[in-house]
């Protein structure tokens, strides 16, 4: 493995760090065969490949890549391709092993993978994108395909790259394979509603954490860090159930108005970067501060382990609901535990994008497409069946939400690798 990530806190944990102790947690409440646990703590697979790009000026430069693969139990490895300067192997196999038990949750036929290139993206134009791209679709070319492995995009990945990932893989297997990746454009396979899809469910189990206290939407304040995919659409959903988001931010700042914003008039960091931080709001404020205003809940949309050891005494919002992947640690985990706020993990929250991705593929596989009602309202359908069945676990036992949701995904893993077996 390689070392953690040199910019995080020291003594914050690594992606997989968090995964495992999450796993152990659930496992403690339930009767789960040791070696069956013992086998989820680790990746089935790494590959680490390395990326020549011809920048545009002629010269070669060498960029890392990795696809992480965790468990195909339960069907093909699935999750997405991170573009980051940050990315390292043993964060692609925490997030890997969040991607096995958000499906499981889902309750889709997946299992979890995960990847990405050591890579800022913004220092690439986009033509050197699409040739690193293209070139790290070939480098993958024999752990992926649409029964195998279909990545997605993550954080520095969008619509365009899996358009470009689709095309040199189908050109080197001399056959359209839209189903090789998912979160394309619709104009080549992708499903309507992908791209809101993660902020939408977002904004669904908000909607429906909120029912479950017996609150009401319109008395609520809401702060949400990150205002790009996730973060801007689930606002917005909420925004229009007549929510306040008081507070919203991109990676330079925080706008914040105690009257509440107008999200739809605030542009995404996606639509126009800068526009978030640069926006006429009564009040700037730092990332960091926007963790810990006085709202009701919190939403950090942006990067993972933004909630640490060091400021959740400090966060007063009563709920808190997960739009990125990671952003608590378990330390910060256990100090929301103790003070008695509500964590609803990113496994649930953001698994609308994972969900949308499963319709994709159906529809890549039966070459039909779906309207984005249906896709809407079948997205709408799954959010609910998981919220269910993860309520049913939270009012039966004394655990956290977190602990909940892991149980759920845990013990159908676990009834999958029993009905399977292990062999030879
Ligand atoms: N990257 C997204 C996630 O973390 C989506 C993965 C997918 O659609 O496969 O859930």
């Amino acid at each position: 493995m390689t070392t953690a990530n040199p910019k995080s806190e020291p003594n914050e944990e690594s992606a997989v760090e968090t995964a495992r102790r999450q796993l152990e947690r659930a496992a403690a409440h339930l009767d789960v065969d040791e070696g069956i646990v013992e086998r989820l703590r680790h990746p089935r697979n790494v590959f680490r490949v390395t990326i020549p790009l011809e920048r545009d000026d002629g010269t070669r430069e060498m960029f890392t890549g990795y696809r992480a693969h965790h468990d195909s139990v339960r069907g093909p490895y699935k999750g997405g391709l991170r573009y980051h300067p940050d990315v390292t192997e043993e964060e692609c196999v925490g997030l890997a092993m969040w991607m096995t038990w958000k499906c499981a949750v889902m309750d889709l036929p997946f299992g979890g993978a995960k990847g990405g290139v050591v890579v800022n993206p913004k220092t690439l134009s986009s033509a050197e994108k699409e040739r690193l791209t293209r070139r790290f679709a070939e480098e993958l070319r024999p752990v992926i395909g649409p029964m195998k492995d279909i990545p997605a995009p993550d954080m520095g990945t969008d619509p365009a790259t899996m358009a470009w990932f689709m095309d040199a893989y189908s050109m080197q297997e001399g056959e359209t394979s839209p189903g090789v990746v998912t979160g394309k454009p619709p104009v080549v396979g992708g499903s309507y509603g992908r791209e809101k899809a993660p902020g939408r469910s977002v904004g669904i189990i908000t909607r429906e954490a909120i029912d479950y206290y017996g609150w009401d939407i319109e008395d609520l304040t809401i702060a949400v860090q990150g205002f790009g995919s996730v973060g801007a659409n689930a606002a917005r959903y909420l925004d229009d159930l007549g929510a306040s988001i008081v507070a919203v931010s991109d990676v330079d700042g925080a706008i914040y108005d105690p009257d509440g914003l107008d999200t739809n008039d605030v542009e995404d960091h996606d639509e126009t970067p800068g526009m978030v931080s640069g926006y006429d709001a009564p009040e700037t404020l730092s990332n960091e501060a926007l963790l810990e205003l006085d709202v009701d809940i919190l939403i950090p949309a942006a990067i993972g382990n933004v909630l640490t050891a060091e400021n959740a005494r400090e966060v007063k919002a009563d709920l808190i609901v997960e739009g990125a992947n990671g952003p608590t640690t378990s330390t910060a985990d256990q100090i929301f535990e103790e003070r008695g706020v509500a964590v609803i993990p990113d496994i649930i929250a953001n698994a609308g994008g994972v969900t949308v991705s499963y319709f994709e593929w159906l529809q890549d596989i039966n070459r039909r497409k779906w309207s984005l009602e249906r896709v809407n309202e079948e997205l709408e359908t799954e959010m609910l069946s998981a919220w269910d069945a993860i309520c049913a676990e939270y009012d039966a036992r004394d655990v956290t939400w977190r602990d909940a949701t892991y149980i759920v995904a845990l013990s159908r893993i676990a009834a999958a690798h029993d009905a399977r077996g292990l062999w030879p």
